[in-house]
């Protein structure tokens, strides 16, 4: 209620400000009426904008598959749009005394005061990290990038092969064979060719449907990611920063370069996220090398990079059930 009423005031602050200037400039008949064609126009795309947050706050709650999800995150307050090295990194909440409340914060809105000198947050903020880790539900994963680092591994698995936590044997055997054939007795080693096996969401659901890939759509944008993703493992639930996961089940997040491509991360004992960038080595860190705790305000912007990726949209916050709880599938 109050943020309608403060939005409001702002749009018709905002208006009556263009709409006077305009006037003085212009006072006969048909420029009015292109004026107020003019308004209804603003104010109906305002409206659309914000009947679209309040349906995906909605959609966030209820856990509705079709709806597209994404824009709940602000550019101005990411990273990745954003380089500003004196903002503070933790979303604003509200330190009330010993209490900590993110009542005036709903969106997860990034904190706009400075930091204090040498550390990554504000005053009021320094203690994020651990206000962040009231999120865990003790089945995060151990942050362990010697497990991924395998040459069989490392070449052929992939960001969302570490999002599900899934290692494939049957994947590892392929380019075994791949490299022996080139190579020969100097496997293991990173060969090219294994980069071909990384899993591709919703390539699993096809080979299901279809029992063939002859279908694939290479549609990069969150709304038909978050559907793949879900296809190939329907127990994975929509989550946010701060919800704590149901039992054995771990966060994860996706971003996607639209239509370009997309990419995960999953959240580590220490509240901290993790990444595997394509068939390079598990990382905790952003463009930035800082270590992440807020995807959605992290540096995700590659685009100096010769690939040239930005992953500019932040889809959202999923859990994703334990390998011991529920087989997920990225094959
Ligand atoms: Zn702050």
């Amino acid at each position: 209620m109050k943020k309608t009423k403060k939005q409001s005031k702002h749009q018709s602050k905002k208006q009556s400000k263009h709409q006077s200037k305009k006037q003085s400039k212009h006072q006969s008949k048909k420029q009015s009426k292109h004026q107020s064609k003019k308004q209804s126009k603003h104010q109906k795309s305002f409206l659309k904008t914000f009947l679209l947050k309040k349906s995906n706050k909605i959609n966030t709650l209820f856990n509705s598959k079709d709806i597209i999800n994404m824009l709940h995150y602000f550019q101005e307050d990411d990273n990745t749009f954003t380089k500003d090295t004196n903002r503070c990194m933790c979303i604003d909440y509200d330190v009330i005394g010993n209490d900590t409340s993110m009542e005036n914060n709903q969106d997860y809105r990034r904190c706009k005061s400075k930091v204090k000198s040498g550390t990554d947050y504000c005053e009021k903020h320094q203690d994020c990290i651990s206000f962040i880790s009231q999120n865990k539900n003790g089945f995060e994963i151990e942050y362990n990038p010697g497990e991924w680092s395998h040459p069989y591994v490392k070449g052929t698995h992939n960001c969302y092969s570490y999002f599900l936590n899934d290692i494939q044997k049957s994947i590892k055997n392929k380019c075994d064979k791949l490299c022996k054939k080139e190579f020969g007795d100097d496997c293991p080693k990173k060969t090219k060719k294994c980069g071909n096996l990384k899993p591709q969401p919703g390539h699993h659901h096809l080979l299901i449907k279809d029992g063939n890939l002859n279908n694939k759509k290479r549609d990069y944008k969150c709304s038909s990611l978050e559907k793949k993703i879900k296809q190939d493992n329907p127990s994975i639930i929509n989550s946010n920063l701060l919800d704590k996961c149901p039992k054995q089940h771990y966060k994860g997040a996706m971003v996607v370069d639209d239509d370009h491509t997309f990419h995960f991360y999953r959240m580590n004992k220490d509240s901290s996220w993790s990444h595997k960038p394509g068939t390079n080595k598990v990382i905790n860190y952003d463009a930035d090398k800082k270590q992440i705790y807020i995807p959605h305000i992290a540096n995700r912007d590659y685009s100096n990079k010769p690939n040239k990726i930005k992953y500019n949209s932040f889809c959202n916050y999923y859990c994703i059930p334990t390998n011991n709880n529920i087989q997920t599938n990225s094959i």
